[in-house]
Parts: C-alpha cells; sequence; structure tokens
C-alpha cells in the first residue's frame, strides 16, 4: 500500500528527495500511471454499477422483447468490463513496479550528498602500532592454511571460498557468540529460508530485475536467493496486523547472504572482504512508529557493544600498546580482549545518496583493516520506518481501540509498523579485521578472549 495519495499531494518534496537520494525513479511516469489508473478505476466502478442496475431489471417482471434487449446490454457491460479489469491489473502492476524505485524520505538530520559526505558519529580506539611488517589476511591465511580460494574458484567461480581448519571454528564461534550476546538481549532467534518468492525481495525494497541487480535470480521460476536475512524476516509478518502487544518484535536471524556484486572492483574486493557468498546474522526490529527512532539507536548501541567486546573499539579512557598483549600472551598469561585498545573504528551517518531505497537513516560502523590500510564497513544499521511494512502489508491496531465497543465503526485504524535492520555479525570482514589486526611478529593470530569458549577454548592460531 504506497501512499500515491500523498507522493501527488508532495511531489516537489518527493522530487528532492529523489535527487537527494540519487535515485533512478521516474516520478513523472509513476504520476501520470497514478492518474491513469484512477480514470480506469472509476470507469470500471461506472460499468459495475451500470451492470448491476440491469440485473436488478432482469429480476423484475419485464416483457420479452424487453427482455432480450437487458440481456444484449448485460452481455456487452460484462464484455467491457473484462477488457477494463484487465487494463487496470496491468496499469496496477505497472504503477507497482515503476514506485517500487521510489526511494523513502529521508531523516532531517542525514547529511545530503554522496557517500563522502557522509559523517563521523563517533570514532573510537586508537591504530595498533604493530611494530613489525604486517601481512595481509590473505598471506596470513596461507601461511596458516585457513583458506582455499583456488579450488573454490575450480568448483564455484571467482569471489568463492572455502575456509579451512581454525578459520571454520572462528565463523562459527563468531556467529554462536554474537547470537548468544543478542538474545541475552531479548532478540527472538531465526534460521531462514535462503530461497524467496521475488515479490517478497521487491516488497522489502530490493530490485531483482534491474540491470545491475545485486540479486540473484533463479532461472524459470520467480525465486531468488537471499542477499539478507532481512528479506525472509521481513515477510514473517507480511499481510498481517500485529497486536500492539506483541510490539516491538525483535529478531535476531542468522543466513547464508549471496550477491551478485555486479560492478564491484578496486582493492577493497580482495579475498574475503568481497565475496558471493558469506554468512551473516541479522538483527530486524518491527515496532511502534513513534519508537523507530530509538530502537535505531539501541541497534546500533548493541554493534558498538559487541564490536567493543571482540576488540575493535575500546570501551575505556586510555590505551594500552598492543604489544603487551602479546607479551602477556608469550608468557603464558591470560588474555582479555577488553584489554585490547589497539584497534580503531568509527560509526558513520551514512549521506542521503548511500542509503539505498528503503532505509530513512543508516548508520555504519567501519573498522580499521590494517591490510588494506583504510576503513572497512563491518556493519549497519538501517531504520526503514514504514517503507517495508507498506510493501509487504504489516500493520498493527492500537491497543486502547482493539476491542470495539459494540455495533460498526468503532475500531482504531489500522497504522503500519517501522521495521529496522541491523547488522550483528557478517562473518568474511570480521574474518579479515580479527585476524589482520591480532596478528603477532611470528605470523600466528590471538583470539579475541569472548570468542575462546566458542572455538574449544583455541587462544591462538598457530603455523602447523
Ligand atoms: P549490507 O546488508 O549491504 O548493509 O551489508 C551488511 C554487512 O555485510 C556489511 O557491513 C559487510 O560487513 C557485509 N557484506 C556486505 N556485502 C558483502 C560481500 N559481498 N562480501 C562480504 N561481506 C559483505
Amino acid at each position: 500500500a504506497i501512499d500515491f495519495k500523498w507522493i501527488r499531494e508532495n511531489e516537489g518534496v518527493v522530487a528532492a528527495n529523489i535527487k537527494n537520494r540519487n535515485s533512478n525513479a521516474n516520478l513523472e511516469l509513476v504520476l501520470k500511471l497514478y492518474g491513469r489508473m484512477l480514470d480506469v478505476q472509476k470507469e470500471v466502478e461506472r460499468l459495475r454499477a451500470e451492470r448491476n442496475v440491469v440485473a436488478n431489471k432482469m429480476k423484475g417482471k419485464v416483457e420479452p422483447s424487453e427482455r432480450q434487449k437487458l440481456i444484449e446490454e448485460g452481455k456487452n457491460l460484462k464484455e467491457g468490463l473484462i477488457t477494463l479489469e484487465e487494463d487496470l491489473l496491468k496499469l496496477t502492476d505497472e504503477l507497482q513496479q515503476e514506485a517500487q524505485c521510489i526511494p523513502n524520505m529521508t531523516h532531517p538530520d542525514v547529511p545530503i550528498g554522496a557517500e563522502d559526505c557522509s559523517t563521523i558519529r563517533k570514532m573510537v580506539g586508537n591504530p595498533r602500532e604493530f611494530g613489525f611488517p604486517i601481512r595481509d589476511h590473505l598471506q596470513l591465511g596461507k601461511e596458516l592454511d585457513l583458506f582455499d580460494f583456488d579450488a573454490a574458484a575450480k568448483v564455484s567461480g571467482s569471489k568463492f571460498y572455502y575456509l579451512k581448519n581454525e578459520a571454520v571454528m572462528l565463523e562459527l564461534g563468531l556467529i554462536n557468540w554474537t547470537l548468544s550476546e543478542v538474545m541475552k538481549r531479548g532478540f527472538i532467534p531465526l534460521a531462514t529460508p535462503e530461497i524467496v518468492r521475488s515479490s517478497v525481495v521487491e516488497k522489502c525494497g530490493f530490485q531483482p530485475r534491474a540491470a545491475n541487480t545485486q540479486v540473484y535470480s533463479i532461472e524459470g521460476g520467480d525465486q531468488c536467493l537471499i542477499g539478507t536475512a532481512e528479506i525472509p524476516v521481513g515477510g514473517i509478518h507480511m499481510d498481517s496486523i500485529l497486536p500492539e502487544s506483541s510490539l516491538p518484535l525483535k529478531y535476531v536471524a542468522f543466513s547464508h547472504c549471496f550477491r551478485t556484486e555486479a560492478g564491484a572492483a578496486g582493492t577493497a574486493t580482495r579475498g574475503l572482504y568481497r565475496v558471493h557468498q558469506f554468512s551473516k546474522l541479522e538483527m530486524f526490529i518491527l515496532c511502534r512508529p513513534e519508537e523507530s527512532d530509538s530502537y535505531h539507536e539501541e541497534l546500533i548501541g548493541i554493534e558498538e557493544d559487541l564490536f567493543s567486546s571482540l576488540g575493535l573499539h575500546y570501551k575505556w579512557g586510555f590505551t594500552v600498546p598492543f604489544y603487551v598483549d602479546s607479551l602477556i600472551c608469550l608468557a603464558g598469561g591470560s588474555l582479555s580482549s577488553n584489554d585490547y585498545f589497539g584497534i580503531l573504528g568509527r560509526t558513520l551517518d551514512m549521506a542521503s545518496g548511500d542509503l539505498g531505497a528503503p532505509a530513512y537513516r543508516k548508520f555504519d560502523v567501519e573498522a580499521w583493516m590494517p591490510g588494506l590500510g583504510r576503513y572497512g564497513e563491518i556493519s549497519s544499521a538501517s531504520n526503514c520506518t514504514d517503507f517495508q511494512s507498506r510493501r509487504l502489508g504489516i500493520r498493527y491496531r492500537p491497543e486502547s481501540t482493539t476491542t470495539p465497543k459494540k455495533g460498526k465503526g468503532n475500531a482504531a485504524p489500522t497504522q503500519f509498523v517501522h521495521t529496522l535492520n541491523a547488522t550483528a555479525c557478517a562473518v568474511p570482514r570480521m574474518i579479515v579485521c580479527l585476524l589482520e589486526n591480532y596478528q603477532q611478529e611470528d605470523g600466528s593470530v590471538i583470539i579475541p578472549e569472548p570468542l575462546r569458549p566458542f572455538m574449544g577454548g583455541l587462544q591462538v592460531i598457530k603455523y602447523k
């Protein structure tokens, strides 16, 4: 239920928003199709009313010659209606298709411009001073026998990978630790389908039919591989009215994610940084509209907590050089990743041109990637307001008026919920980040303390 009436009444604001969002939406065409659809709708209603009049006349006493005329008239009306109803369906489909591209409106605090206009909300930690020549994750992985890109290229193609040995434990450890942390905060765990209907993908704001789509479609059907668990989780409550008392609904969902990465190029595509398939835990919240801004803050807060616990951000106001920890480790002492202050991270308020269609506002967390020599995005948290719920048909009924008094018309109108999504753990970049930041001079890698119980007690990945 896209609000076309509102779009038409606010044409100027919507057009400016489309421009700010660097979107390819064609507002003029959408409004033209909407106008035509309204005209056809009116005509359909007129013909239906006429058909009813004819049908009612037939029920009464009618002369045989008159009856014949009415039968003819009814037949013509029916044929006309069939054609018009087909036109209406086609027009509605075309309108919906065109309108999918119109982006959500934008939070007033969002910086306007391209990605480089994004503002830094928070900087945490200090860059680690290594004091020895560093290895990137590819070299570390090769020496420690953690990945096999060559075999994956033969078996699947480029940008696929096998994880091996401790890297497998690291993936599962990261997922299990993150899941337990997020569940502690009251999120319901899910493991989702990874093949979904194209219509659900579109209703979530992705464009599987676009020329440079990031979505893999299954040939010969109407299904796609998911690029994120946001899609199947968004779909769970599609076409339903939720009781207000069930809100907020908080989910944390595990899935594999599949992305074509069409158009991706450059150094940040090497190794595990940008791949076609990866494991991810995604948080997803459905809530009342007035609460979505504060849940957005809650989600970014959880992300920051998680990354801090892994030592990717610092928590306290002083720093300890990284080598102090390494020395403790070499001496056989116990290591706490809370002592790891050496790694820098930052949170960004993403600029309008980088929001994608569904987000009203998006915060990205970036961590310092020593191998890349720059920050790399490890997660993002978006408030999609009612963009997805309108398309998916997810409403709630305000509580005070859930039980109408006797008689009709007392129930309060239903409203669309707001939806939010945020990365809890996207595995490959976490592996890049952890290996590169926790490497030691001898090529071994320290495992952050919270992960160890989830990795059979492993403290260090060593050369075998
Ligand atoms: P997004 O859903 O696009 O906001 O991505 C969420 C997170 O998934 C990002 O912050 C990255 O950590 C990770 N990610 C996205 N695309 C890829 C990819 N092609 N390969 C590896 N990780 C990715």
